[in-house]
């Protein structure tokens, strides 16, 4: 198609652009899930992608609110990485980390909206706050 591909993330530009760098450890990513977790109140850890896989299987069951907005922030991370590294490359736009997350938070609370909420539970309260649900 013509397209050159030099291989350098083009999120970073410090790294090799590999499904493992991309999508969990380019800095962009890792301040996105981070801002992610912090709003969740979870510490975030550094792991590689195949640990984040079995982080996510073993903590993302359920159907809690944080457990929602835990798989919606994560799957809506990945396709808006995506995105980013497509507008990047294609059009040269950039977007702030700030920017995306807000994105991001934006997703969730639009596809949380109308989903019942025990908001009498402290937890659920808090996450609506942080998320702009309902
Ligand atoms: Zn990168």
């Amino acid at each position: 198609m013509g397209i050159e591909l030099d291989g350098c993330c083009e999120l970073c530009s410090d790294g090799v652009e590999s499904r493992d760098h991309l999508f969990n450890d380019c800095i962009f990513v890792v301040g996105l899930w981070s801002k992610i977790l912090q709003t969740c109140r979870i510490p975030y850890r550094v792991l590689c992608w195949d640990d984040t896989l079995v982080w996510a299987a073993s903590n993302l069951k359920g159907k809690s609110l944080l457990v929602c907005i835990l798989k919606l922030a994560w799957t809506s991370l990945l396709c808006f990485v995506w995105e980013e590294r497509n507008l990047s490359h294609f059009r040269g736009c950039f977007r702030a980390i700030d920017e995306v997350f807000e994105v991001i938070k934006r997703t969730v609370s639009v596809k949380l909206h109308d989903c019942s909420v025990n908001k009498a539970d402290r937890v659920n309260s808090q996450l609506c706050l942080d998320w702009n649900i309902g």
